[in-house]
C-alpha cells in the first residue's frame, strides 16, 4: 500500500472515530483518544527536528552547486512574482464568494454574542500576542539575522535562508578543491537528513490518527451548526483556488497533468492536514518535491522554505472571508475600498504570519484594524475561534499545495523536466530511497 493510503486511511479512521465519540458522548472512548494524542506530538516535534539541518543542507548544496548567481535572482524573482499574484487571486475569490453567499447574514444578535462570549479569554490572548507583533520595518530587519545560530535555534526559517544564501554564494566562488568539500560534506547532511524523514514518515499513518481522532473527539460540533455557512464558504473558496488557480498553473504553466500531480503530493497536503502547519511539514514538501516531482535541488531548496514562511494562499483567502463574515454580522458596510484594502493588507498579513498552528488568527488582526472594524476585533475573533482549528487544517493543506505548484510552475521555466521519472516507484511505501541514496548502500564497498 502506497504511504499516503496508509496516511489517508489514518485520517479517515482518525476521523470517524472521534466523530462517534463525539456524537455519541463516549467519555471513556473521548479519554482514550485525547491521551492518545501525545503520539501525534512526538511526530510533529520529530519532524520539525530536521527542518533546519535539511534546510540549511539543502539550501547550501542548491545555490553553491549553481555556479551561476544570476540564476538564484531570477529564481527569487519568479518565486516571489507567483507568491504574490497567487496570493491576491485567493484574497479575491475569498472576498467574492463572501460577497455571494453572505455568510454572516443569517446569524441573529443573540446567535452572535453567545458564540462570541463562549472564546473571549481566547481572543484576548491573540490580541496581546498582536500587539507584540514587530512593525513592518522591524519585520523586514529581521530577515537579516545578528547571529544564524540564534535563528536557527529559534527556528526562524526566513533569517536562516536569507544568510545560507549568502554563505552559498561566497562558498561558490571560492578555490575550487574547498568548495567541493564544503559542497560534498552539506551533500552528506541533506541524505542524511531525507533518510531520517524517511524513517519519520512510517509513523506517519498512525501519528495521523492520533492527531485528528483528538481533535475530532474534542471539536464542539454544535459550534460547527452555527458556523456552519461560514465554514463552507471558508471551504468552498479554498476548493475554488486549489482547483482553478493551482489547477490552470499547474496545468498550463507547469505543464502536467493536474491530477497525477495531486496523487504525487498527496502526502504533503496530508501531513499538512493533520499538523495544521507549513514549517513542520516543510520537510514531507521538500522531499515530494524532489523524489515525487522530480524538481531540482536549487528551485525546492529556495522555493518551499520560502514559500512555507510567507506563502500562504490558504490562509489569506480564509482572512478575507472571515473580514466579511465579522463585518455582515455586525452589519458594517464594507464597500469597494475596504475591499481592495483587504486584497492589499490579507496579502501582506499571510506573509507575516509564521507557518504554525493558528497563526493566521492572529495577523487577521492587522486586517480587521485595516478596514476600520477596530472596534469589533475582539469580539469578532472570539466568533469565529471556535471553528480555527478545523479552518486551520484545511488552510495549512492549501499553502503547502500552493508552494509546490509554484515549485513546479519555476521548475518548469527553467526548462525542467517533471515527468516524474526520478521516483521509486516499485517502492512499496512509496517513499523510497531516490536512486542517489540507494545505488551505494552503506558498506557496500563503493
Ligand atoms: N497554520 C497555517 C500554516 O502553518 C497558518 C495559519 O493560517 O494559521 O500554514
Amino acid at each position: 500500500m502506497q504511504l499516503y493510503t496508509k496516511i489517508l486511511l489514518g485520517l479517515i479512521l482518525g476521523a470517524v472515530v472521534g466523530f462517534i465519540a463525539n456524537v455519541a458522548g463516549l467519555v471513556w472512548l473521548q479519554s482514550f483518544l485525547i491521551a492518545l494524542e501525545p503520539l501525534g506530538t512526538a511526530f510533529i516535534r520529530a519532524i520539525t527536528m530536521i527542518v533546519v539541518p535539511l534546510v540549511v543542507a539543502s539550501l547550501m548544496v542548491g545555490t553553491a552547486s549553481l555556479g551561476d548567481l544570476a540564476k538564484l535572482g531570477r529564481i527569487g524573482g519568479k518565486t516571489i512574482a507567483f507568491y504574490l499574484c497567487t496570493t491576491a487571486v485567493a484574497v479575491t475569490i475569498g472576498l467574492t464568494v463572501s460577497n455571494l453567499i453572505k455568510p454572516g447574514a443569517g446569524i441573529d444578535d443573540s446567535t452572535r454574542d453567545v458564540l462570541s462570549a463562549q472564546f473571549e479569554g481566547q481572543a484576548a490572548g491573540a490580541m496581546t500576542l498582536a500587539e507584540e507583533a514587530p512593525s513592518v520595518i522591524e519585520t523586514l530587519l529581521n530577515i537579516i539575522p545578528r547571529n544564524p545560530v540564534a535563528a536557527a535555534a529559534n527556528l526562524e526559517l526566513l533569517p536562516l535562508i536569507f544568510f545560507t544564501i549568502v554563505f552559498a554564494a561566497a562558498v561558490s566562488v571560492i578555490a575550487p578543491k574547498r568548495r567541493d568539500a564544503v559542497i560534498t560534506f552539506f551533500e552528506g547532511v541533506n541524505d542524511a537528513s531525507m533518510v531520517v524523514i524517511d524513517w519519520i514518515m512510517k509513523t506517519a499513518p498512525y501519528a495521523v490518527f492520533a492527531l485528528i481522532s483528538a481533535v475530532v473527539a474534542r471539536f464542539g460540533l454544535d459550534l460547527l451548526q452555527s458556523l456552519l455557512v461560514y465554514s463552507g464558504v471558508v471551504v468552498l473558496g479554498l476548493l475554488l483556488h486549489l482547483t482553478i488557480t493551482y489547477g490552470l498553473a499547474v496545468r498550463f504553466l507547469a505543464k502536467l497533468n493536474f491530477f497525477t500531480f495531486l496523487r504525487r503530493i498527496s502526502n504533503a497536503p496530508l501531513v499538512a492536514f493533520s499538523t495544521s502547519s507549513s514549517n513542520a511539514t516543510l520537510p514531507v514538501t521538500m522531499e515530494t518535491a524532489e523524489e515525487r516531482l522530480g524538481i531540482s535541488k536549487p528551485v525546492s531548496s529556495f522555493v518551499l522554505p520560502l514559500g512555507a514562511t510567507i506563502n500562504m494562499d490558504g490562509t489569506a483567502l480564509y482572512q478575507a472571508v472571515a473580514v466579511m463574515f465579522i463585518a455582515q454580522i455586525y452589519g458594517i458596510e464594507i464597500g469597494l475600498t475596504e475591499q481592495l484594502i483587504v486584497v492589499l493588507t490579507a496579502t501582506l498579513a499571510s506573509i507575516g504570519a509564521a507557518g504554525v498552528p493558528s497563526a493566521g488568527i492572529i495577523t487577521l488582526i492587522i486586517v480587521l484594524n485595516a478596514v476600520g472594524l477596530g472596534a469589533q476585533v475582539q469580539a469578532g475573533i472570539a466568533l469565529i475561534l471556535g471553528v480555527d482549528r478545523i479552518l486551520d487544517m484545511i488552510r495549512t493543506s492549501v499553502n503547502v499545495t500552493g508552494d509546490l505548484t509554484a515549485a513546479s510552475v519555476v521548475a518548469r521555466s527553467e526548462g525542467e523536466d517533471l515527468s516524474f521519472p526520478p521516483r521509486g516507484d516499485g517502492d512499496d511505501d512509496g517513499m523510497g530511497l531516490p536512486r542517489s541514496r540507494r545505488e551505494v548502500p552503506v558498506g557496500a564497498g563503493g
